[in-house]
């Protein structure tokens, strides 16, 4: 069944119900008199109020059960939105997460579904007036701007009656590629030179770089893991390490002086919780005005802060606010982990060799 289908239906069982409804004056639509046009949907055409007028009340209803509620409905996000796996619908429902989910039912009823009802009755109420036809017998819109957390692509969700399917909107204009980021484990790997055998670490250092070597860094949000390993992988080219930790003012520790350093954030006044090694002692600590830190090769950074300071740009904080780290080597290896979260306390871990 189609929506045209599915509404002619409900129209005939409930013609009655249908002529009793209350009449309202059109905001703008006018009759062939010119005068308001006579309309049955009120001015508040929010869930709520809709659910209130029993008709439409089950005009939902039966939307939802014909729709949804019986049906196997696939969901196919080409691997975007990673927590949303591919399952059924109805499977999203039953390991419902916290917060907002586009596709639980409660969403679809709460957002979706009085667009639905409001094109529905709109064709319920006059059949004849191909003006109110703007719905598509077969294709609805589940989700507007659902942003893939991993590779940041906006996704517009339809449902397919005939398929019994959700997947992104695609057409002959648009095609939405596969997540780049299936099959990550979401652990960025990036190794710089450390010639003098010290690091400089500071919240944001991105100023030292020549506006021909920043040309070289993708401009990409780092509101997805995607961009965030991207920017990673090109400041490494350029000799920095750059990790976003978020809003976390992270400590930096090094252990076994110098042989690692760890960027994270101990609990150490709870010493069951702590999980920081002995041989870790803390060295300094980032203030995360930006949400990542740098850290440079102390030679590479002094050279840097010359020529700087000789352009006569106005200088940032971190410029003074920095400190350095003797390392036990000349390389650095950074491991970051992206998934910040309560229960990690290391983002990254800095291999030096
Ligand atoms: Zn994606």
């Amino acid at each position: 069944m189609d929506f045209v289908e599915f509404i002619k239906n409900f129209k005939n069982e409930h013609q009655e119900e249908i002529n009793e409804l209350p009449e309202y004056n059109h905001p703008f639509l006018k009759d062939e008199s010119e005068k308001p046009l006579k309309w049955k949907l009120p001015d508040d055409d929010s869930h709520e109020a809709l659910s209130e007028i029993p008709v439409f009340k089950k005009l939902m209803d039966g939307f939802m059960e014909e729709f949804f509620y019986t049906k196997e409905i696939k969901v196919n996000l080409k691997d975007h939105c990673r927590f949303y796996g591919e399952k059924a619908l109805h499977e999203f429902n039953e390991t419902k997460e916290d917060g907002y989910s586009p596709l639980s039912y409660e969403s679809i009823k709460k957002y979706r579904i009085p667009y639905v009802v409001k094109a529905l009755a709109n064709m319920l109420l006059t059949p004849d007036r191909d003006m109110f036809l703007h719905l598509d017998s077969e294709m609805m819109l589940i989700a507007e701007d659902l942003y893939c957390e991993d590779c940041g692509e906006r996704l517009r969700l339809e449902y397919d009656l005939l398929e019994s399917r959700i997947a992104p909107l695609e057409n002959e204009y648009l095609t939405i590629p596969k997540c780049p980021c299936a099959g990550e484990d979401f652990l960025i790997k990036a190794t710089i030179p450390v010639p003098s055998g010290k690091l400089v670490f500071a919240n944001n250092l991105r100023c030292l770089f020549t506006e021909k070597e920043v040309e070289t860094i993708e401009d990409i949000s780092v509101n997805s893991f995607y961009g965030r390993k991207k920017h990673t992988l090109d400041y490494a080219k350029l000799g920095m390490l750059f990790a976003s930790v978020g809003n976390t003012s992270p400590n930096v520790y090094s252990v076994n002086e110098g042989e690692e350093i760890l960027v994270g954030n101990f609990w150490e006044e709870m010493e069951e919780e702590n999980n920081l090694p002995e041989n870790a002692v803390p060295v300094g600590n980032i203030c995360t005005d930006l949400w990542w830190y740098c850290a440079i090769d102390f030679d590479d950074f002094k050279r840097r802060l010359k020529v700087f300071e000789e352009s006569g740009e106005e200088k940032n904080p971190s410029l003074e606010d920095y400190f350095v780290v003797e390392i036990k080597g000349t390389e650095a290896h950074l491991e970051h982990y992206v998934e910040i979260d309560e229960d990690v306390d290391v983002f990254s871990k800095i291999i030096i060799k």
